[in-house]
């Protein structure tokens, strides 16, 4: 395949960028990896409604964190920018009065109201809600016209927008990479709104525009866009521009089977990146929302397929997504995170630590402790669960110590006589003091992981109390045989 071209065009209307959309970024990216083709962002920013502030901005950065680098879009420019829709209005203007001046679209002036009575004896009548055509018929020099409509006509300041000219009968039919021939009859389509009253094209009418404009081959999008499909092979047709190739994936569900939403599961990025998830491991899950690799393939880590983007790139065709992918499911999501984190080395690990909190914990002692926690986290933010106690000393004890003062006690004797502070030397003695006390193993450690970390789960204790240090062990021992 030569000279391909895909496209997100993700609209600054959240908070970043939808966990939906980098899944469609993803299958985009692979597919114009594999094909050494381009990969284009586009922003969508006609519905001025829903804008939110400083979002494009969280969007791009967004991709760069999971490193699907773009080739042409806002912040870098290219050949057929600009790449946010509302710098490129007369495009859209030239293009909606063009499909009048064919007949393929007419002015409408219906008012709200207008459109609301209709939809209510619609459903009223039982019938489907589309627009009924009245100001199309009023083009036509029907005689019947409303008198209403012929005042508001009269008036200069009435507002019109310009509507798409859906043949009555008929289907319009395409033939979808992922999904096969897709059929849709004419009459169940509406005559959509291509250019707002604003001035503004809706989205039907910008995408198509636009796809032709930036030559884009193939359209990958998510399975909501289906149905707006057959309008845009129209808007295609009476344009005059040749058709891309689509491919609508399998949107992301919820685990019981929902729309992926809110109330049930994160969407936004932002709260992937709080809790510490790694780009490549959400990249991996992602992937296999309805796609997996080949039979014959032989990485599987405990039966679920871990592989970096080049073996996607690899192995991966368009053809092979299915319809309907499985659930997201966060706790898949959590252990392949935790193995991405194995994977990573020591010294990567420990700066991806230090930069999720924000340098605010010392480097040093992160380069110390992530070694002891690797092989325990699953996300970033486990790490100061488990480590907590090395930046600070315990507040809370997760067990009582009042009745063990005195064995801390001991123990503090035991400790003083250390000469080499390492785990294996701490250990060794600590072992030979519950001997001496005949105190059970598990019973004794327990009290010292308590006295230490304040919790009965901690890191390995001996390597901790040697990265702790001494003075600091003994005096967390001391304090609580003085503070009672
Ligand atoms: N602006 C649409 C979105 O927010 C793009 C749909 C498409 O890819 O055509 O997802």
């Amino acid at each position: 395949m030569n000279n391909i071209r895909v496209r997100i065009a993700p609209s600054p209307t959240g908070e970043d960028l939808h966990i939906g959309n980098v899944y469609t970024a993803l299958l985009n990216f692979i597919f114009a990896c594999k094909y050494h083709g381009k990969f284009i962002v586009r922003i969508e920013d006609t519905d001025r409604t829903r804008l939110v502030q400083g979002s494009m901005a969280r969007i791009l950065k967004t991709l760069h964190w999971f490193g699907l680098n773009y080739d042409e879009g806002p912040d870098i420019g290219g050949p057929y920018g600009p790449y946010i829709q509302s710098e490129r209005l007369d495009l859209y203007k030239h293009h909606a009065e063009e499909l009048v001046r064919k007949g393929f679209a007419y002015y409408c002036y219906c008012t709200p109201g207008d459109l609301e009575q209709m939809r209510q004896e619609q459903i009223a009548a039982g019938k489907p809600t589309l627009y009924d055509g009245r100001c199309k018929q009023d083009k036509e020099q029907r005689t019947e016209n409303p008198p209403s409509l012929k005042l508001r006509r009269a008036s200069r300041e009435q507002k019109y927008v310009i509507r798409l000219n859906v043949p009555d009968d008929g289907t319009t039919e395409f033939n979808d990479l992922i999904r096969g021939k897709v059929s849709f009859q004419n009459r169940l389509i509406d005559d959509q709104v291509l250019l707002k009253s604003d001035g503004f094209p809706t989205y039907h009418l910008a995408v198509v525009v636009d796809d032709c404009a930036m030559k884009i081959t193939h359209v990958i999008r998510a399975e909501d866009w289906l149905s707006s499909t057959p309008k845009h092979i129209l808007i295609y047709k009476y344009l005059g521009f040749e058709l891309p190739v689509f491919a609508h994936t399998p949107i992301l569900r919820n685990p019981d089977r929902s729309k992926l939403s809110k109330r049930k599961n994160p969407v936004w990025i932002s709260w992937y990146k709080s809790q510490g998830y790694l780009p490549e491991a959400i990249l991996n899950h992602l992937a296999l929302m309805g796609w997996s690799m080949p039979e014959n393939w032989s990485g599987k880590t405990n039966g679920v397929e871990i592989f970096t983007i080049d073996e996607m790139i690899k192995y991966f065709e368009l053809k092979d997504v299915k319809t309907v992918g499985p659930a997201f499911d966060l706790k898949k999501l959590d252990w392949i995170n935790g193995e991405y984190i194995r994977m990573t080395n020591n010294s990567k690990l420990t700066t991806q630590i230090y930069e999720f909190y924000d340098k605010k914990y010392p480097l040093e002692l992160i380069t110390r402790t992530t070694p002891l926690i690797k092989e325990r986290i699953k996300k970033l933010s486990d790490y100061f669960i488990l480590c907590q106690f090395f930046f600070e000393a315990p507040k809370e004890y997760e067990i009582p110590l009042s009745d063990k003062l005195s064995l801390v006690k001991d123990i503090v004797n035991s400790l003083k006589m250390l000469n080499t502070w390492k785990a294996d030397k701490i250990g060794e003695n600590m072992l030979n003091l519950a001997t001496s006390l005949n105190i059970k193993n598990s019973e004794f450690f327990m009290i010292l992981r308590v006295a230490i970390t304040g919790k009965k789960i901690s890191p390995p204790l001996n390597e901790s109390m040697e990265i702790l240090g001494k003075k600091e062990v003994i005096d967390r021992l001391n304090n609580l045989t003085l503070s009672k």
